[in-house]
């Protein structure tokens, strides 16, 4: 028998999707029954309440969570997020249930063994409510005790090897691709830059002094599978500055029918046979493709590196071999302004792991002094930009101006190019080109 009615959460079970109020559900009843016989340290009860609490916050339209609270670890300024509950007498278990980020490890590579033994914590001294992943890439575990707090930092850090992640005004726990582990994609390996950059910035990460929050995430190519083009104050996404590598007799199997595009992701549906010129050449965004005498024709100083001709013909097309990173800033969700995507600020830099990632770390750290120097409170790197100007970011960062520092350069009424500055390639033909690019 549950101890809280919750009609309209029930709802919330009866589509075809998995729902997290029977995860709820099934965590409520299995710390009821305790078959494990744990020695629970918060309330056993403590999910019952959870859902008791949610339901309310349905019916009335608005949130039964009090805002905040300074909640945290001796040494650290995040990692925890106060929680506690505005109806505390009706619902004790979560009178105070807060929230504890855990740094994910690069790429999201686990050990059985150690989910094991951060679930044994998080049963004992917590709800055993997780959220795998929170958006910025934190294990987040969802519900305990002030009093516990010490207790679970104490065995993940003494027992576990485990740090906490990054919440508040400070550097956020970063994020990356699974890169060169297991991606033929990736220009440069993402989980060691990240790694890096995180014991780098220990201090950044821990101890908040920036004017918010900043983000830091590693796309190992232009795919951006952990989209940090759209979320992160500071993106790098992998690049590289010669040649397409191209491989013509590869071309001619996907053209001839033998090679399935995509990886033979659409072999089962009705696209119809392959037709390299609908599917390729004429969406290229740049319009530098051609096919031609049977040869595929890239003009590679027009490409964007927008990955999709290597993404529809992996096996014929491939990155090039002189790879690094592009540095984008800006990026971030609706908080005052509305969402922002990254501006591009560093257009290719080696990614050199023998100095140390030296020349990024430069220009990280003429990034956060310019907005530690003009940033308002709370203000986002994103906003500082639009409110000063990109400029004064580049001559902070004694980064020249260039054509890649403006969006759709080809397009921009403010910028003019004589037409043979553009018609240098032998596909350069702008009336084709506006056929299939209608900006
Ligand atoms: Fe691979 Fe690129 Fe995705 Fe990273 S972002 S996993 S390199 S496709
Ligand atoms: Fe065109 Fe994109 Fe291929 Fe470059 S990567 S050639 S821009 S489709």
């Amino acid at each position: 028998m549950a101890k809280h009615e919750t009609p309209l959460l029930d709802q919330l079970e009866s589509g075809p999707w998995p729902s997290f109020v029977s995860d709820l559900k099934a965590e409520a009843e299995a710390r009821a029954k305790n078959e494990k016989g744990i020695d629970y340290q918060i309330p056993a009860d403590c999910v019952e309440d959870l859902l008791g609490v949610l339901e309310l916050s349905y019916k009335h339209g608005r949130t039964h969570w009090k805002h905040g609270g300074i909640v945290g670890v001796f040494g650290y300024g995040g990692g925890v997020i106060g929680r506690y509950c505005d109806s505390p007498d009706k619902f004790p278990g979560v009178e105070a249930f807060h929230t504890v980020r855990v740094a994910q490890p690069g790429g999201k590579y686990y050990k059985t063994e150690y989910l094991k033994q951060l679930m044994d914590i998080w049963e004992l001294r917590g709800s055993g409510i997780t959220n795998m992943h929170g958006s910025t890439g934190d294990i987040i575990f969802i519900g305990t005790t002030t009093k516990q707090l010490e207790e679970i930092f104490y065995e993940m850090t003494h027992n576990m090897n485990q740090d906490l992640g990054g919440s508040g005004s400070n550097l956020r726990t970063p994020a990356d691709c699974l890169g060169e582990s297991r991606c033929e994609y990736a220009c440069y390996d993402t989980q060691d830059l990240c790694y890096n950059l995180t014991m780098e910035y220990q201090d950044e990460l821990h101890r908040p002094a920036f004017p918010y929050k900043f983000k830091f995430k590693f796309d190992g190519c232009p795919n951006c599978c952990v989209a940090s083009i759209a979320r992160s104050d500071m993106s790098f996404i992998g690049t590289w500055k010669d040649k397409i590598q191209v491989d013509q007799a590869e071309v001619k199997l996907y053209v001839d029918g033998q090679t399935p595009p995509n990886g033979g992701a659409h072999k089962d549906g009705n696209w119809g046979p392959f037709d390299i010129e609908k599917e390729v050449v004429n969406i290229c965004p740049s319009g530098c493709m051609g096919y031609k005498g049977g040869k595929l024709l890239i003009d590679d100083k027009e490409c964007v590196r927008c990955m999709h001709c290597i993404n529809v013909m992996p096996k014929a097309l491939h990155i090039g071999k002189k790879r690094g990173l592009s540095i984008l800033v800006g990026a971030k969700a609706p908080i005052l302004d509305g969402a922002q995507m990254g501006s591009l600020l560093v257009p290719f830099i080696e990614a050199n792991k023998d100095n140390d990632y030296e020349e990024i770390k430069d220009v990280i750290e003429k990034v956060w002094d310019y907005w530690m120097e003009e940033g308002n409170n709370r203000e986002r790197l994103g906003e500082l930009i639009k409110r000063k100007g990109f400029q004064r970011l580049l001559e902070k960062c004694e980064i020249e101006a260039d054509p890649r520092h403006v969006q759709f350069p080809r397009e921009n009424p403010y910028i003019f190019w004589k037409e043979d500055e553009v018609a240098g390639g032998w596909n350069r033909d702008i009336n084709e080109y506006r056929k299939h690019h209608k900006r």
